[in-house]
């Protein structure tokens, strides 16, 4: 791609969009699970209360002009609400990148949003709100109605369909042994139905994918909390799934085709 100021500022207005929405995503992260509203009442400072100006609300900015503080009360801002703002304003700019302007970068950059709001949430609360995985799953299945539409082909509406089932289906079933076989609740039904959204995004065999290499990622970072919190079994720690399966999912949204050629020997 050509790199012209044009093409800049069309870069820059996406990656401020992306901001804003992860400045959004904050607000759901926040009040989701918790059973707030998500747009009433504008948001306050959770320690002296006091609303916060909109020159006060500008994503990363306001937090280094405030230097991470509140400006009523001093009390420290965590470093957790820019974070997420930069790292969703990076995945509209790399969607973008990828797909250009087009319908696969507007659902490719809800996909990666759905996906930070919810692993932040199942960091937090070891929960995913049902909200989430039915509108993602519902967006997925739209997704591929109108690849097949435009394809005028049924391909991409089975495979999503598959998809669903096939991740949902496959994690319930793990689901289900370790209720049943080792009397524990080994994952959350809300990993399964986040299965059903990545899947009907990335289907079957994507689907399988995030599974195995979601398991690889938890595992990693399960031996790594293990280490540092000098605990003897992990189950113990309470590491949520979801933010792994998460992460695989978007890697295989991204780098799909590659994987798929891979393993599949094709060219
Ligand atoms: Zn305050």
């Amino acid at each position: 791609m050509e790199i012209n100021v044009y093409e800049l500022i069309k870069m820059l207005a996406i990656f401020f969009l992306g901001l804003s929405i992860g400045s959004f995503l904050n607000v759901i992260i926040y009040r989701m699970p918790r059973e707030m509203s998500i747009v009433y009442p504008p948001s306050t400072c959770p320690e002296c209360k006091n609303r916060i100006k909109w020159y006060d609300n500008i994503p990363v900015i306001s937090y280094i002009f405030l230097k991470g503080k509140c400006r009523f009360c001093k009390t420290p801002i965590s470093v957790r609400y820019p974070t997420v703002e930069f790292i969703t304003g990076v995945s509209a700019l790399v969607s973008y990148l990828k797909f250009g302007f087009t319908v696969d970068f507007i659902f490719a950059f809800y996909f990666l949003a759905s996906m930070i709001a919810l692993s932040f949430i199942d960091w937090d609360f070891k929960i995913i709100p049902d909200e989430i995985n039915y509108l993602g799953l519902l967006s997925g299945l739209i997704y591929a109605g109108i690849k097949s539409f435009q394809l005028k082909d049924f391909n991409p509406l089975i495979n999503s369909f598959l998809g669903a089932v096939v991740g949902a289906g496959f994690l319930f079933l793990i689901f289900y042994f370790y209720l049943k076989v080792r009397k524990i609740e080994g994952l959350g039904l809300g990993d399964v139905k986040l299965l059903a959204f990545v899947g009907s995004y990335v289907g079957w065999f994507g689907a399988l994918f995030t599974i195995f290499f979601g398991s690889v990622l938890g595992l990693v970072a399960s031996l790594y909390f293990m280490k540092k919190e000098k605990a003897d079994d992990f189950m113990k720690l309470e590491i949520p799934f979801g933010p792994f399966l998460a992460l695989a999912g978007v890697i295989y949204l991204f780098f799909g085709e590659k994987i798929y050629n891979f393993y599949f020997g094709g060219f």
